[in-house]
């Protein structure tokens, strides 16, 4: 507590994000495995040293349907250095270190790439000595199973369930221990996050609504953030049955056990964290609209409020980039579990338009995360 009050809200965020970055730095290597496994840098090179998406697919010899996977793949890869990227034709924009979603983007080698082109002349590969050097993943089942996820013709099994036989998400809700892990980690991260998140901009918010369901909720920690700051606000919590069993019971918000895609309790407004980027779009677009269903009419001050990842944005510091590669390793990280998306704007954009919102505003609240207010 001590040394809570002596650093500053933002030296505390900067801590988090630090440590978020560190621990997905295996992400990095996960990576490179791929880039490696599937060829990727020759692909690249032997399309004259510069290949679009559709090309690399096609030199890679992967399925169509990994298109947006190998976008997500080559945007970590960009983000870290490994490719450099420029949009086809060029926009004028000097940022080529950042990957575009336009499959017209041109992905070239870098200095450092050019190493892992493995029949580069002579001695100039590094690519044997690349593979030694990730001899630990490759040799793990994530290093076999992510370039075997990538050759499949489907998103199905995930990268995860060729692991282990079943998804990410199935193993944090049957096994007892592992939920017990997910829940208590999930809620530290909201006992730290949302008052910060309230500080910024619960008013703005927060302010107008009478009652509040959040969906996904685990145990409570971020409606219980809630309805301490906004007492007048009537906070409950939609989860699992399983999960809703193990919640501590001294929780002052109310909880209720249930599926968010059968039915959500009505009431003004519904907070959904860290919930949708565990979903496919198709998935999302249901969960959106059951939560069309149970909010109130935006003029009396019905919406859905998203708090997840924006990709690329975060206020305090556009440029800061271990964020975007915290961001885009985040990506992989629930692609490789469960099959989620972290998603970009226009990602974002795309199933609330097709779930049948009308509007809605980003609000970048510092560190990762963003607050999403999302319109009927
Ligand atoms: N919002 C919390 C937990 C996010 S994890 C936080 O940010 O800390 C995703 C949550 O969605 C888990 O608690 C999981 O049990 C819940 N969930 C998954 N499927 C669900 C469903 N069909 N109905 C309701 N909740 C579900």
């Amino acid at each position: 507590m001590a040394l809570m009050e002596e650093s500053t809200t933002q030296g505390l965020l900067q801590a988090h994000d630090e440590f978020w970055h560190l621990s997905l730095s295996y992400i990095k290597s996960i990576a490179l495995t791929a880039a490696l496994g599937l060829g990727i840098p020759d692909a690249i090179h032997h399309h004259g040293g510069g290949a679009t998406l559709p090309e690399i697919l096609a030199k890679t010899e992967l399925h169509p349907c990994k298109l947006r996977a190998l976008r997500r793949l080559m945007r970590v890869l960009t983000v870290t250095g490994t490719f450099s990227v420029v949009q086809q034709p060029p926009a004028g924009d000097d940022d080529s270190t950042v990957a575009d979603a336009s499959d017209e983007a041109v992905y070239r080698l870098t200095a450092t790439s050019r190493f892992l082109v493995s029949d580069e002349v002579s001695s100039a590969t590094l690519a044997p000595y690349m593979r030694l050097v990730l001899l630990p993943i490759i040799f793990s089942p994530v290093g076999e199973h992510i370039c075997a996820w990538f050759r499949q013709e489907h998103h199905e099994p995930s990268v995860f369930a060729l692991e282990f036989g079943q998804q990410a998400a199935t193993v944090w809700e049957e096994g007892a221990d592992a939920n017990a892990i997910l829940n208590e980690g999930l809620a530290a991260q909201s006992r730290f996050l949302v008052p910060d998140m309230l500080r910024e901009c619960g008013e703005a918010v927060f302010r107008g609504i009478d009652s509040l369901v959040d969906v996904g909720g685990g145990h409570g920690g971020a409606a219980t953030a809630i309805a301490a700051a906004f007492p007048h606000v009537k906070c409950s919590v939609l989860d699992l049955p399983h999960v809703v069993a193990g919640a501590p019971s001294d929780s002052n918000v109310q909880l209720v056990a249930g599926d968010m895609f059968q039915s959500i309790p009505p009431a003004t407004a519904v907070f959904l964290k860290n919930v949708l980027h565990d979903w496919g779009d198709d998935e999302c677009v249901k969960i959106l609209k059951s939560c069309m269903q149970a909010i109130s009419p935006r003029d009396a001050g019905g919406k859905v409020i998203v708090m997840d990842v924006v990709l690329g944005l975060g206020h305090d510091d556009k440029s800061n980039i271990k964020r975007l590669e915290t961001q885009v390793m985040f990506d992989l990280f629930v692609m490789m579990g469960n099959n989620g998306v972290e998603r970009d704007e226009q990602e974002w954009k795309k199933i609330f338009i097709d779930a049948g919102f009308k509007d809605y505003k980003i609000i970048p609240i510092a560190g990762t995360h963003s607050v999403i207010e999302v319109y009927p």
